[in-house]
């Protein structure tokens, strides 16, 4: 069955305060010996055929682009990536990390997701994060210089500090740099995180859900007017630049993550590696089974998984589709909840598909949350 890859780069040049990935602060020695765990986990795993590759991390540019091709190399080699899949890779956009980026085009990466956060001096300051502003249009010029002509830029909203006219600021940069697609994050606050630390002592710091939801409203609008499609909650692309790689995730479709903390999604089985680096890497360069969890969705379970992703998009869930894929009527199976939703202007359905409405996105946990609930 065809499955889309996701590899995680588990090293960054520095560390977040408020990032609870699975990551860690880049050391030669440490970042070599992972690299030659995930090559081991690559080889061992049973080939499948391969339909997009996504690069996330952690910061894949912490490694050097020869390395990043390698591997490529290696997951062509085995589960046959074709020419014309989509392979992203994500970038920090710190200046001493861009470079190479000829090396990435020239070896089949086709896709590049900057990890930007805001284009705001004084949020990057806060976010801890060692690029400014100019840096991220460096990237985008670099990047375009090197052949990539499909860009994203990942923002965040809910910054402390950061005010309307400051994420518009944001919103407009990216939107003059010309890129293909923008993903817009609010910030979440996770345990352990200095961030939490800051959030218990200083609340207020931080932005209401209210205050998140105007932000959020302020970039759909500016985004669709300057011609973006939103068609994920988070994610708005121009026509024909969708990221292939996340749809899959949307359509429930089968995935296969390599690295440390990596999540895969095949024949109904869901599974998450460790997030013990030193275990992951002794597992994988023994040629062991990756320890971490797995759980079976069936029947209500996997539907309503199901619809939770498809809600996430603008096509919503499509009626046929659904009964063919999970022999449920979406419909009747979930009248309840449909028409509760519907009469609070967060749903709508017509005969072909339930869509979450405008107001909705704005309350899409709340309103996916019910159908996973249903289960
Ligand atoms: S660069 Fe990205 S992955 Fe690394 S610590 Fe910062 S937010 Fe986390």
């Amino acid at each position: 069955m065809p499955a889309a890859i996701y590899v995680h780069w588990a090293f960054c040049p520095y560390i977040c305060p408020y990032c609870d990935f699975a990551k860690w602060a880049y050391d030669e020695r440490a970042a070599e010996r992972y690299v030659r765990a995930l090559e081991a986990e690559i080889d061992r795993t049973p080939v499948f055929e391969a339909t997009t590759v996504f690069y996330g991390g952690g910061t894949p540019n912490a490694y050097p682009a020869a390395e990043l091709v390698r591997v490529l190399d290696r997951l062509r080699e085995r589960f046959g990536v074709r020419a014309d899949a989509e392979v992203s890779v994500e970038v920090n956009p710190d200046r001493e990390l861009t470079r190479g980026f000829d090396q990435l085009r020239a070896g089949g990466f086709n896709r590049i997701s900057i990890g930007a956060q805001s284009l705001v001096a004084a949020e990057l300051h806060v976010l801890g994060r060692r690029h400014g502003p100019d840096d991220v249009a460096e990237t985008v010029r670099r990047a375009r210089a090197a052949g990539f002509g499909n860009i994203n830029v990942d923002l965040m909203f809910g910054v402390p500090g950061q005010t309307e006219a400051s994420w518009e600021r944001s919103l407009d940069a990216v939107i003059a740099l010309g890129v293909e697609h923008v993903s817009t994050y609010g910030l979440t606050i996770e345990e352990g995180t200095p961030y939490a630390r800051w959030a218990d002592r200083e609340p207020g710091a931080f932005a209401t859900n209210d205050r998140e939801a105007d932000l959020y409203a302020l970039a759909i609008g500016k985004l669709t007017a300057a011609g973006f499609e939103h068609y994920e909650i988070s994610n708005f692309a121009r026509p024909g630049y969708r990221c292939e790689h996340n749809a899959n995730y949307w359509r429930n479709g089968a995935y296969a993550g390599f690295g440390v903390g990596a999540a895969s999604y095949r024949g109904g089985i869901r599974s998450t590696h460790t997030r013990d680096r030193a275990a992951y890497e002794a597992a994988a360069l023994a040629g062991e089974a990756i320890p971490g969890d797995s759980e079976g969705l069936t029947g209500d379970a996997q539907a309503g998984e199901a619809v939770m992703l498809a809600l996430r998009t603008s096509e919503g869930v499509d009626a046929d589709t659904f009964r063919e894929r999970y022999g449920v009527d979406v419909f009747t199976h979930y009248a309840p909840i449909i028409a509760e939703y519907a009469a609070a202007g967060l749903l709508v359905a017509d005969e072909r598909s339930v869509r979450l409405t405008a107001r909705g996105r704005f309350v899409a946990n709340d309103v996916c949350g019910a159908f996973l609930a249903r289960a």
